[in-house]
């Protein structure tokens, strides 16, 4: 039985870590759960599945939350520590990171050093230090799997080939809720910017693929993720979502990963991997499912995704700015602070100000960090 830990599962992704948990009662034992203040839920949830260890990153509850779970003989911890603490808990064998944003960067590190099993939702930490990343889990022998379900479908295509042979991935996007409309940037509402068409995910992501943001950080998460150069890497518009990735041999023939869009799929397999368990999902049923549409991305109505290209074509320190400004310019959005139209112009705006620089250390991202949330809250 493997044991898991889940950080940040109060989330979407966390919820579905469970639920995949829940179907697989023999395969699978909680024994870490992380959250940042869902201090409800994660009560609710530790109180289901009596994990050895829960983390709640913000302290304002902890009190309570220590003083409910001190009959049930569950440790409670905190904060920064409380979090590497969670990612790198002995008693687990593999780490679901479902936080999202830098902050799981050092959480992160700690596992992958750990030489644990880790699978990733949070993409930013993989924008910021892939490189570290990466290059660490080489070292202590960590394994690193992906839940995005675009990096997934490559993972899934990729498996037993020669990289010699491959010639290009190819990413989808369904395109946000604002693919093929006509709007007027400057006058988008926080509501209809958080109407996802095809997923439901919290509101960072939401508002990250209404910019195509999102995709943008996929290029850079599959350049690490897969070892590949951004000019080998293609996105391509599929507003049904049942396309989640292809890749292209040298000869041209194509391989692609199909499923219904349900992320208890990809979490699922990068739980069971190497094995593949059933479930009780539908089938994705082709003939019932209409036509499939392909689109290039308009670079031009959409330059978040440009500026991704753009930040891991010039590497070393750029994609960490691109990333913070970002997550600054997206809360300030959803604050009513700054119009949609904006949040593109802060994040160049910052990129423009930052003389990019090959890096190595983690303090040296986590400088560069803050000093792009300094800019970019400024700009903004
Ligand atoms: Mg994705």
């Amino acid at each position: 039985m493997k044991q898991i830990a889940i950080l940040g599962s109060t989330g979407s992704i966390g919820v579905n870590a469970l639920r995949v948990i829940d179907e697989h009662p023999k395969e699978f034992k909680v024994a870490v759960l992380a959250a940042r203040r869902n201090t409800e839920l994660l009560f609710e949830q530790a109180k289901k599945y009596r994990p050895k260890l829960v983390c709640l990153f913000e302290n304002e509850t902890v009190f309570e939350l220590e003083r409910k779970l001190k009959p049930l003989h569950i440790r409670v911890v905190t904060g920064e520590s409380g979090l590497i603490e969670a990612s790198t808990f002995r008693g687990a064998d593999q780490v679901i990171f479902s936080i999202v944003g830098a902050v799981g960067l050092k959480p992160m590190l700690a596992a992958v050093s750990a030489g644990k099993r880790v699978a990733i939702a949070n993409k930013e930490p993989l924008v910021m230090a892939g490189g570290l990343l990466m290059a660490e889990a080489k070292k202590s022998g960590a394994t690193v799997l992906p839940i995005d379900s675009e990096h997934s479908g490559l993972w899934q295509c990729l498996q037993g080939r020669d990289a010699k042979t491959v010639r290009k991935l190819i990413l989808t996007a369904s395109g946000g809720p604002f693919f093929g409309k006509k709007v007027d940037f400057r006058k988008v509402t926080k509501q209809k910017a958080l109407e996802h068409p095809k997923w439901k995910m919290g509101p960072k992501i939401t508002i990250d693929s209404a910019t195509m943001m999102n995709k943008g950080l996929e290029v850079i998460e599959a350049a690490h993720l897969f070892g590949v150069s951004p000019d080998r890497i293609e996105v391509l518009i599929h507003p049904e979502a049942m396309i989640h990735a292809m890749i292209e041999f040298v000869d041209g023939a194509q391989l692609a990963q199909l499923g219904i869009p349900d992320m208890r799929l990809p979490i699922q397999y990068a739980m069971s991997y190497p094995e593949r368990l059933q479930n009780l999902l539908p089938s994705l049923d082709l003939a019932n499912t209409g036509p499939f549409h392909f689109y290039k991305p308009d670079l031009k109505k959409f330059p978040c995704l440009r500026l991704g290209y753009e930040a891991i074509r010039k590497g070393g320190t750029m994609p960490i700015v691109l990333n913070a400004a970002n997550e600054v310019a997206v809360q300030w959005f959803l604050n009513e602070r700054i119009s949609f139209d904006v949040i593109p112009k802060i994040i160049e705006g910052v990129m423009a100000k930052h003389r990019c620089v090959a890096h190595s250390s983690l303090d040296e991202i986590l400088c560069i960090d803050h000093w792009a949330r300094e800019k970019a809250e400024a700009l903004c």
